[in-house]
């Protein structure tokens, strides 16, 4: 556990921040709580690197928790961004941005025909899973454990990132009756998925998945299991869901389910789409969208939602990401951090195991396979928070839990990566020995 250091800017803004707001953070991971310390505070942030209040720059492995594929304050955006605040910052009626959002989303990820923008991932996965519950007429849903989709009641069953972090099984005010309509399943468990069908499949309204999870650590689907899910929600009756709020635009340009080769009903979007700035949104076929208001009944609105700002950034961050396709050589890149990590893990005697797809990947402290959160919580967490304080202190900030994925962007140039593994070895000859 890190001393305070009460001298930094950091420590006095966490102090101030903490009397103000529950544990000084908008988002309980952002709290350290499972490495131990205390949050730095950002100042600014340009490319790979963030600068906190003290002034001191880290290569930044959380990348807003993914939504930033092309470094911080990429000119292109900071430009369309205040362009548009120059424009007004919103305006509770249509505007032109919306459909170039809208445009490029569907022209990119062909499975999503018509699109309805949110501002949250949660406010989109808690939006499909009504209109799910409306398409079908029936009440449950089926996710995996370990998974997160947002903090809607219906979701933290079981869920992963922070509420895994926090060791919260589930939350206080989620009503029991709610959560009772939640099936959860081991992730990569095809045979769960059937039991779990034949016992109540015709009460199955979806199954909401993370096509790749990184929400437990980050997890690839095994082979066969996403086109498995396709096919035994179809027989069902059901709607196979897609919550690419994570992997969307992020694992390849046209997501996971275009890289696995699998369609989903509905997609859920969030992150990359919003360049930084606050954006969700649903999709899928036509005649399903059709049925949200008000061109049918299943109600769901928004003060916010279409922003000028924000469709301003996500149309900016995902042109670039159209015209550069850098997908292939962010996966290359990733993969060869990701290779490092657990290679450097092994020889220093400590067992890792790790995976990577386009932007995003992960390890665990644990000899594998990790098919599923069961097997991610066999991990060594214990390991983990000194190891990661031992890259912080060397300038390496590392996403702060061993539940969360880590993300690249296009500024994470080789010479970073390089740069990285050598503070990795050094971080685990200070924490191995
Ligand atoms: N779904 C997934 C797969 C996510 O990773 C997240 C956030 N990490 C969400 C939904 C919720 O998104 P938001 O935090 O924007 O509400």
């Amino acid at each position: 556990m890190r001393d305070s250091a009460v001298s930094t800017r950091s420590a006095e803004l966490f102090a101030k921040a903490r009397a103000l707001m529950p544990g000084g953070v908008s988002s309980p991971v952002r709290a350290f709580g499972k490495v131990g310390g205390e949050p730095f505070f950002v100042a600014s942030a340009s490319g790979a690197d963030l600068i906190d209040a003290d002034g001191n720059a880290r290569v930044d492995y959380v990348m807003s928790w993914g939504a930033l594929m092309v470094g911080h304050a990429h000119p292109a955006i900071v430009e369309a961004v205040t362009a548009a605040a120059a424009r007004g910052t919103s305006y509770g009626a249509p505007c032109e941005a919306e459909i170039e959002l809208a445009t490029l989303i569907t022209e990119m990820m062909p499975s999503i025909e018509m699109v309805r923008f949110v501002n949250s991932g949660t406010e989109a996965t808690m939006s499909a899973l009504r209109l799910a519950r409306a398409a079908t007429g029936r009440d449950c849903l089926l996710k995996f454990s370990g998974s997160y989709h947002g903090h809607a009641d219906s979701f933290l069953v079981q869920a992963g990132s922070g509420v895994a972090t926090l060791g919260l099984p589930d939350s206080p005010g989620v009503p029991a009756e709610l959560a009772g309509l939640t099936l959860t399943v081991p992730y990569n468990d095809l045979e769960a998925v059937e039991q779990a069908f034949a016992a109540n499949g015709s009460r199955i309204a979806c199954v909401v998945v993370e096509p790749v999870c990184g929400n437990a650590g980050f997890i690839a689907p095994v082979e066969g299991f996403l086109a498995g899910l396709r096919e035994i929600t179809t027989r069902h009756g059901a709607l196979l869901v897609f919550d690419e709020v994570m992997t969307g635009f992020r694992v390849g340009a046209g997501g996971a389910q275009t890289h696995f080769n699998v369609t989903p009903d509905l997609t859920t979007l969030g992150k990359v789409i919003g360049g930084g700035l606050p954006v969700g949104a649903y999709g899928g076929h036509r005649d399903l969208m059709q049925q949200v208001a008000p061109a049918g009944p299943v109600y769901q609105a928004g003060t916010l939602s279409g922003n000028p700002l924000a469709m301003a950034a996500g149309v900016a961050q995902l042109r670039l990401l159209r015209a550069a396709d850098p997908y292939a050589a962010l996966g290359q890149r990733t993969q060869r951090l990701i290779d490092g990590i657990v290679a450097a893990s092994i020889e220093h005697g400590v067992p890792a195991c790790g995976g990577a797809l386009g932007g995003m990947g992960g390890w665990f402290f644990h000899e594998g396979p990790v098919l599923r959160f069961e097997d991610a919580k066999k991990s060594n967490a214990e390991f983990f928070a000194p190891f990661f304080h031992a890259c912080l202190e060397r300038g390496v900030f590392l996403p702060p839990s061993p539940y969360e994925a880590l993300f690249l962007s296009t500024a994470h140039d080789d010479a970073v990566v390089d740069r990285t593994l050598r503070v990795v070895n050094e971080a685990l000859g200070e924490v191995a020995g």
